[in-house]
Protein backbone atom coordinates (compact mmCIF):
# COMPACT_ATOMS: atom_id res chain seq x y z
CA UNK A 1 0.00 0.00 0.00
CA UNK A 2 1.64 3.43 -0.89
CA UNK A 3 0.39 6.63 0.69
CA UNK A 4 0.42 9.54 -0.72
CA UNK A 5 3.92 11.69 -0.73
CA UNK A 6 4.67 14.11 1.75
CA UNK A 7 5.15 17.81 0.26
CA UNK A 8 8.88 18.57 1.02
CA UNK A 9 8.04 22.00 2.21
CA UNK A 10 5.55 21.16 5.32
CA UNK A 11 8.70 19.98 6.65
CA UNK A 12 10.55 21.66 8.86
CA UNK A 13 14.64 20.97 9.35
CA UNK A 14 14.22 18.62 12.27
CA UNK A 15 11.27 16.98 10.98
CA UNK A 16 13.04 16.02 7.70
CA UNK A 17 16.04 14.73 10.44
CA UNK A 18 13.33 12.76 11.73
CA UNK A 19 12.09 11.31 8.61
CA UNK A 20 15.30 10.58 7.61
CA UNK A 21 16.50 8.47 10.59
CA UNK A 22 12.85 6.47 10.47
CA UNK A 23 13.78 5.14 6.82
CA UNK A 24 17.03 4.00 8.49
CA UNK A 25 19.31 6.66 6.80
CA UNK A 26 22.32 9.07 8.59
CA UNK A 27 20.85 12.71 9.42
CA UNK A 28 23.71 13.75 7.43
CA UNK A 29 21.69 13.35 3.84
CA UNK A 30 19.22 14.96 5.64
CA UNK A 31 21.29 17.80 6.23
CA UNK A 32 22.63 17.92 2.81
CA UNK A 33 19.13 17.80 1.11
CA UNK A 34 17.78 20.67 3.21
CA UNK A 35 20.86 22.56 1.97
CA UNK A 36 19.99 21.39 -1.84
CA UNK A 37 16.75 23.18 -1.25
CA UNK A 38 16.73 26.33 0.51
CA UNK A 39 20.49 27.02 0.45
CA UNK A 40 20.89 26.45 -3.11
CA UNK A 41 17.74 26.59 -4.24
CA UNK A 42 17.34 23.11 -5.90
CA UNK A 43 13.82 21.20 -6.21
CA UNK A 44 15.12 18.31 -9.04
CA UNK A 45 16.66 15.12 -7.81
CA UNK A 46 18.58 14.65 -10.48
CA UNK A 47 20.22 17.79 -9.47
CA UNK A 48 21.17 16.59 -6.31
CA UNK A 49 24.54 14.68 -7.08
CA UNK A 50 25.61 14.55 -3.74
CA UNK A 51 23.11 12.36 -2.30
CA UNK A 52 23.79 9.06 -2.24
CA UNK A 53 21.37 6.99 -5.06
CA UNK A 54 19.87 4.91 -2.02
CA UNK A 55 18.81 7.83 -0.03
CA UNK A 56 17.56 9.72 -3.02
CA UNK A 57 15.36 6.97 -4.52
CA UNK A 58 13.74 6.43 -0.74
CA UNK A 59 13.49 10.68 -0.42
CA UNK A 60 12.27 10.83 -4.09
CA UNK A 61 9.37 7.82 -3.49
CA UNK A 62 8.36 9.83 -0.60
CA UNK A 63 8.50 13.52 -0.91
CA UNK A 64 7.66 16.11 -3.40
CA UNK A 65 8.44 19.71 -3.93
CA UNK A 66 5.21 21.32 -4.62
CA UNK A 67 5.71 23.93 -6.64
CA UNK A 68 2.39 26.62 -6.74
CA UNK A 69 1.92 27.09 -10.62
CA UNK A 70 1.83 30.51 -11.82
CA UNK A 71 -2.23 31.07 -13.19
CA UNK A 72 -2.21 34.99 -14.32
CA UNK A 73 1.08 37.24 -13.60
CA UNK A 74 0.21 40.98 -13.38
CA UNK A 75 2.76 43.91 -13.65
CA UNK A 76 1.56 47.46 -12.09
CA UNK A 77 2.55 50.23 -14.70
CA UNK A 78 5.15 51.67 -12.61
CA UNK A 79 7.14 48.11 -12.72
CA UNK A 80 6.94 48.04 -8.66
CA UNK A 81 4.86 45.60 -8.38
CA UNK A 82 4.27 42.37 -9.20
CA UNK A 83 1.01 40.35 -8.46
CA UNK A 84 0.86 36.92 -9.34
CA UNK A 85 -2.45 34.28 -8.89
CA UNK A 86 -0.74 31.07 -7.80
CA UNK A 87 -2.90 27.36 -8.38
CA UNK A 88 -2.81 25.20 -5.39
CA UNK A 89 -2.84 21.49 -6.42
CA UNK A 90 -7.11 21.47 -5.64
CA UNK A 91 -6.87 23.97 -8.20
CA UNK A 92 -8.22 26.73 -5.65
CA UNK A 93 -6.26 29.92 -6.53
CA UNK A 94 -4.19 32.30 -4.34
CA UNK A 95 -2.60 35.87 -4.45
CA UNK A 96 1.61 36.61 -3.67
CA UNK A 97 2.34 39.85 -4.49
CA UNK A 98 6.45 40.74 -4.93
CA UNK A 99 6.74 44.71 -3.79
CA UNK A 100 9.57 46.93 -4.72
CA UNK A 101 10.35 50.01 -2.21
CA UNK A 102 13.99 51.47 -2.39
CA UNK A 103 16.58 49.22 -1.35
CA UNK A 104 14.39 46.70 -0.75
CA UNK A 105 12.21 43.49 -2.13
CA UNK A 106 9.43 42.21 -0.06
CA UNK A 107 7.24 39.44 -0.68
CA UNK A 108 3.08 39.73 0.69
CA UNK A 109 1.83 36.30 1.48
CA UNK A 110 -1.24 34.80 1.91
CA UNK A 111 -2.16 32.79 4.60
CA UNK A 112 -5.50 31.40 3.76
CA UNK A 113 -7.77 31.09 0.60
CA UNK A 114 -10.89 33.71 1.23
CA UNK A 115 -10.80 35.21 4.73
CA UNK A 116 -13.73 34.43 7.46
CA UNK A 117 -13.49 37.55 9.04
CA UNK A 118 -15.76 39.76 7.08
CA UNK A 119 -13.68 42.93 7.11
CA UNK A 120 -16.25 45.16 5.17
CA UNK A 121 -13.58 47.35 2.95
CA UNK A 122 -11.38 44.16 1.92
CA UNK A 123 -11.49 41.92 -0.95
CA UNK A 124 -10.62 38.77 0.63
CA UNK A 125 -12.91 39.65 3.57
CA UNK A 126 -15.94 40.04 0.46
CA UNK A 127 -15.05 37.00 -0.74
CA UNK A 128 -15.14 34.58 2.06
CA UNK A 129 -13.57 31.39 3.67
CA UNK A 130 -12.07 28.96 0.91
CA UNK A 131 -9.72 26.95 3.27
CA UNK A 132 -6.83 27.20 5.39
CA UNK A 133 -3.36 26.84 3.73
CA UNK A 134 -1.05 24.32 4.43
CA UNK A 135 2.69 25.10 5.95
CA UNK A 136 4.01 23.81 2.15
CA UNK A 137 1.89 26.36 0.32
CA UNK A 138 2.93 29.13 2.58
CA UNK A 139 6.55 28.54 2.11
CA UNK A 140 6.05 27.92 -1.49
CA UNK A 141 4.69 31.49 -2.33
CA UNK A 142 8.17 32.50 -0.51
CA UNK A 143 10.26 30.35 -2.74
CA UNK A 144 7.90 31.65 -5.86
CA UNK A 145 9.05 35.26 -5.02
CA UNK A 146 12.48 33.84 -4.21
CA UNK A 147 12.73 32.49 -7.88
CA UNK A 148 11.42 35.78 -9.34
CA UNK A 149 14.47 37.58 -8.09
CA UNK A 150 16.91 35.15 -8.59
CA UNK A 151 15.87 35.02 -12.37
CA UNK A 152 16.12 39.27 -12.59
CA UNK A 153 19.45 41.43 -13.34
CA UNK A 154 21.54 40.88 -10.39
CA UNK A 155 20.13 37.35 -8.74
CA UNK A 156 18.95 39.45 -5.63
CA UNK A 157 17.43 37.02 -2.70
CA UNK A 158 13.73 37.21 -0.43
CA UNK A 159 14.38 38.68 2.50
CA UNK A 160 11.44 40.65 3.80
CA UNK A 161 7.67 38.88 4.06
CA UNK A 162 5.05 40.16 5.41
CA UNK A 163 1.47 37.99 6.06
CA UNK A 164 -0.76 40.64 4.91
CA UNK A 165 -1.38 39.06 1.95
CA UNK A 166 -5.19 36.89 1.38
CA UNK A 167 -6.15 35.85 5.09
CA UNK A 168 -6.43 36.08 8.34
CA UNK A 169 -2.84 34.39 9.98
CA UNK A 170 -3.64 34.14 13.82
CA UNK A 171 -7.17 32.05 12.44
CA UNK A 172 -4.56 29.32 10.64
CA UNK A 173 -2.24 29.80 13.61
CA UNK A 174 -0.30 26.40 13.55
CA UNK A 175 0.47 26.92 9.72
CA UNK A 176 1.43 29.46 9.67
CA UNK A 177 4.16 29.38 12.77
CA UNK A 178 5.11 26.06 11.17
CA UNK A 179 6.15 27.56 7.90
CA UNK A 180 7.66 30.98 9.05
CA UNK A 181 9.71 28.18 11.19
CA UNK A 182 11.01 26.86 7.48
CA UNK A 183 11.35 30.17 6.65
CA UNK A 184 13.25 31.45 9.47
CA UNK A 185 15.64 28.07 9.56
CA UNK A 186 19.37 29.44 9.52
CA UNK A 187 20.62 26.71 7.76
CA UNK A 188 18.41 27.62 4.95
CA UNK A 189 16.60 30.30 3.46
CA UNK A 190 17.24 32.22 6.93
CA UNK A 191 14.69 35.28 6.87
CA UNK A 192 15.33 36.82 9.98
CA UNK A 193 12.35 37.66 12.84
CA UNK A 194 13.38 41.09 11.87
CA UNK A 195 12.25 41.03 8.38
CA UNK A 196 8.82 38.88 8.88
CA UNK A 197 6.11 40.91 10.01
CA UNK A 198 2.25 39.29 10.70
CA UNK A 199 -0.25 41.41 10.36
CA UNK A 200 -3.60 40.32 12.42
CA UNK A 201 -7.49 41.96 12.73
CA UNK A 202 -7.03 41.11 16.48
CA UNK A 203 -7.48 37.68 17.01
CA UNK A 204 -7.12 38.16 20.83
CA UNK A 205 -6.27 34.27 21.57
CA UNK A 206 -3.23 34.08 19.03
CA UNK A 207 -1.60 37.67 20.01
CA UNK A 208 -1.44 35.61 23.49
CA UNK A 209 -0.37 32.89 22.03
CA UNK A 210 2.42 34.62 19.83
CA UNK A 211 3.16 36.65 23.27
CA UNK A 212 3.83 33.57 25.13
CA UNK A 213 6.32 31.59 22.35
CA UNK A 214 9.60 32.21 21.55
CA UNK A 215 9.28 33.23 18.06
CA UNK A 216 10.40 36.67 17.19
CA UNK A 217 8.51 38.73 14.36
CA UNK A 218 7.09 42.02 13.83
CA UNK A 219 3.25 42.13 15.18
CA UNK A 220 0.97 44.06 13.11
CA UNK A 221 -2.20 44.56 14.54
CA UNK A 222 -5.31 46.03 12.18
CA UNK A 223 -6.91 48.87 14.36
CA UNK A 224 -8.73 51.09 12.18
CA UNK A 225 -11.21 52.58 14.85
CA UNK A 226 -10.44 53.52 17.87
CA UNK A 227 -14.51 53.30 19.51
CA UNK A 228 -15.80 49.42 19.85
CA UNK A 229 -18.64 50.52 18.29
CA UNK A 230 -17.53 51.86 15.13
CA UNK A 231 -14.64 48.96 15.03
CA UNK A 232 -17.77 46.77 14.83
CA UNK A 233 -19.17 48.63 11.81
CA UNK A 234 -15.65 48.13 10.17
CA UNK A 235 -14.70 45.01 11.20
CA UNK A 236 -17.18 42.21 12.69
CA UNK A 237 -14.72 40.16 14.77
CA UNK A 238 -14.76 42.81 17.22
CA UNK A 239 -17.74 41.96 18.60
CA UNK A 240 -15.92 38.87 19.30
CA UNK A 241 -12.71 40.03 20.72
CA UNK A 242 -13.58 44.09 21.46
CA UNK A 243 -11.59 46.82 21.75
CA UNK A 244 -10.72 46.70 25.75
CA UNK A 245 -10.00 42.71 25.14
CA UNK A 246 -7.89 43.38 21.95
CA UNK A 247 -5.93 46.68 23.86
CA UNK A 248 -5.32 44.09 27.05
CA UNK A 249 -3.48 41.10 24.49
CA UNK A 250 -1.45 43.74 22.86
CA UNK A 251 0.05 45.31 26.06
CA UNK A 252 0.57 41.64 27.08
CA UNK A 253 2.35 41.23 23.81
CA UNK A 254 4.64 44.52 24.07
CA UNK A 255 5.54 43.49 27.38
CA UNK A 256 6.15 39.77 27.09
CA UNK A 257 8.36 40.21 24.08
CA UNK A 258 9.58 43.73 24.62
CA UNK A 259 8.93 44.79 21.46
CA UNK A 260 7.08 47.61 19.87
CA UNK A 261 2.96 46.56 17.80
CA UNK A 262 2.41 48.43 14.63
CA UNK A 263 -1.06 49.63 14.54
CA UNK A 264 -2.81 49.57 11.06
CA UNK A 265 -5.36 51.96 9.79
CA UNK A 266 -6.78 52.07 6.57
CA UNK A 267 -7.35 55.39 6.17
CA UNK A 268 -11.59 56.32 4.81
CA UNK A 269 -12.33 59.80 3.93
CA UNK A 270 -14.99 61.36 6.45
CA UNK A 271 -15.50 58.15 8.30
CA UNK A 272 -12.36 57.31 10.73
CA UNK A 273 -10.13 59.75 9.48
CA UNK A 274 -11.09 62.93 11.32
CA UNK A 275 -9.02 64.93 13.94
CA UNK A 276 -11.57 63.46 16.15
CA UNK A 277 -10.92 60.21 15.63
CA UNK A 278 -7.35 60.51 15.57
CA UNK A 279 -7.66 61.88 19.18
CA UNK A 280 -9.34 58.75 19.62
CA UNK A 281 -6.49 56.86 18.72
CA UNK A 282 -3.96 58.87 21.06
CA UNK A 283 -5.87 58.40 23.92
CA UNK A 284 -6.04 54.71 23.18
CA UNK A 285 -2.35 54.11 22.67
CA UNK A 286 -0.86 56.66 24.75
CA UNK A 287 2.08 55.13 26.51
CA UNK A 288 1.91 52.15 24.36
CA UNK A 289 5.29 51.05 22.81
CA UNK A 290 3.91 51.70 19.02
CA UNK A 291 3.90 52.86 15.74
CA UNK A 292 0.91 53.87 13.50
CA UNK A 293 0.36 52.68 10.13
CA UNK A 294 -2.17 54.83 7.92
CA UNK A 295 -3.12 53.39 4.88
CA UNK A 296 -5.56 55.12 2.43
CA UNK A 297 -8.38 53.18 1.75
CA UNK A 298 -7.95 51.07 -1.35
CA UNK A 299 -10.77 50.46 -4.26
CA UNK A 300 -12.90 47.34 -3.96
CA UNK A 301 -15.81 46.12 -5.57
CA UNK A 302 -17.79 45.40 -2.31
CA UNK A 303 -16.84 48.60 -0.53
CA UNK A 304 -18.07 52.55 -1.73
CA UNK A 305 -15.89 54.59 0.91
CA UNK A 306 -12.75 56.88 -0.63
CA UNK A 307 -9.57 57.31 0.41
CA UNK A 308 -8.21 60.16 2.65
CA UNK A 309 -6.37 62.60 0.97
CA UNK A 310 -2.63 63.25 1.47
CA UNK A 311 -3.39 66.66 3.77
CA UNK A 312 -6.25 65.04 5.63
CA UNK A 313 -3.44 61.75 6.32
CA UNK A 314 -0.77 64.84 7.44
CA UNK A 315 -3.49 66.24 9.92
CA UNK A 316 -3.85 62.66 11.56
CA UNK A 317 -0.26 62.08 11.87
CA UNK A 318 0.37 65.51 13.54
CA UNK A 319 -2.33 64.71 16.00
CA UNK A 320 -0.78 61.44 16.50
CA UNK A 321 2.41 63.18 17.10
CA UNK A 322 1.28 65.12 19.88
CA UNK A 323 0.28 62.06 21.75
CA UNK A 324 4.04 60.90 21.36
CA UNK A 325 2.71 57.94 18.77
CA UNK A 326 5.07 57.91 15.67
CA UNK A 327 3.25 56.94 12.35
CA UNK A 328 3.84 56.66 8.49
CA UNK A 329 1.59 56.81 5.57
CA UNK A 330 2.32 53.56 3.33
CA UNK A 331 3.33 54.13 -0.18
CA UNK A 332 0.19 53.37 -2.41
CA UNK A 333 1.71 50.54 -4.86
CA UNK A 334 0.35 48.07 -7.04
CA UNK A 335 -3.28 50.12 -6.91
CA UNK A 336 -3.55 49.37 -10.85
CA UNK A 337 -3.32 46.18 -10.68
CA UNK A 338 -5.48 45.22 -7.24
CA UNK A 339 -2.39 44.17 -6.00
CA UNK A 340 -2.52 47.21 -2.57
CA UNK A 341 -3.44 46.40 0.97
CA UNK A 342 -7.01 44.77 1.11
CA UNK A 343 -7.70 44.25 -2.96
CA UNK A 344 -6.52 40.42 -3.19
CA UNK A 345 -9.38 38.04 -4.27
CA UNK A 346 -8.84 35.07 -6.39
CA UNK A 347 -11.98 34.07 -8.68
CA UNK A 348 -11.67 30.81 -8.65
N1 LIG B 1 -5.88 39.61 7.83
C1 LIG B 1 -4.79 40.42 8.23
C2 LIG B 1 -3.74 40.60 7.16
C3 LIG B 1 -4.19 40.85 5.75
S1 LIG B 1 -4.88 42.41 5.36
C4 LIG B 1 -5.27 41.75 8.73
O1 LIG B 1 -6.42 42.10 8.52
O2 LIG B 1 -4.49 42.45 9.36
C5 LIG B 1 -3.50 43.52 5.41
C6 LIG B 1 -3.90 44.95 5.75
O3 LIG B 1 -4.65 45.56 4.68
C7 LIG B 1 -4.78 45.06 6.99
O4 LIG B 1 -4.32 46.07 7.83
C8 LIG B 1 -6.12 45.42 6.39
O5 LIG B 1 -6.94 46.06 7.30
C9 LIG B 1 -5.73 46.29 5.24
N2 LIG B 1 -6.78 46.48 4.26
C10 LIG B 1 -7.79 45.63 3.96
N3 LIG B 1 -8.57 46.14 2.98
C11 LIG B 1 -8.03 47.33 2.64
C12 LIG B 1 -8.36 48.32 1.66
N4 LIG B 1 -9.40 48.17 0.85
N5 LIG B 1 -7.58 49.41 1.59
C13 LIG B 1 -6.51 49.56 2.39
N6 LIG B 1 -6.14 48.66 3.33
C14 LIG B 1 -6.89 47.55 3.45
FE1 LIG C 1 -9.47 39.10 6.46
FE2 LIG C 1 -7.59 40.93 6.96
FE3 LIG C 1 -9.29 41.24 4.90
FE4 LIG C 1 -10.16 41.51 7.41
S1 LIG C 1 -8.66 42.82 6.36
S2 LIG C 1 -11.18 40.37 5.79
S3 LIG C 1 -8.96 39.95 8.44
S4 LIG C 1 -7.78 39.65 5.13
Amino acid sequence: MSSSPVNFHDLTREQLRALTVRWGFSPVHAARLWSYVYLERVDAWALMPELPARYRAKAEAELVFARLPVAVETHSADGFTRKYLLALADDRRIETVLMRYTGRVTACISSQAGCAMGCVFCATGQMGFVRHLTPGEIVAQALHVDRVLQGAAGGERLRNIVLMGMGEPLHNYDAVMHAIDILRDSSGLGIGAKRITLSTVGVVPGIIRLADEARPMHLAVSLHAAIQEERAALVPVAGKWPLAELMDACRYYIAKQERRIFYEWTLIEGKNDTLESAHAVGRLLRGQQAQVNLIPLNPTAGYGGAPTGREAAKKFQAVLAEYGLPSTVRQRRGIDIDAGCGQLAAAK
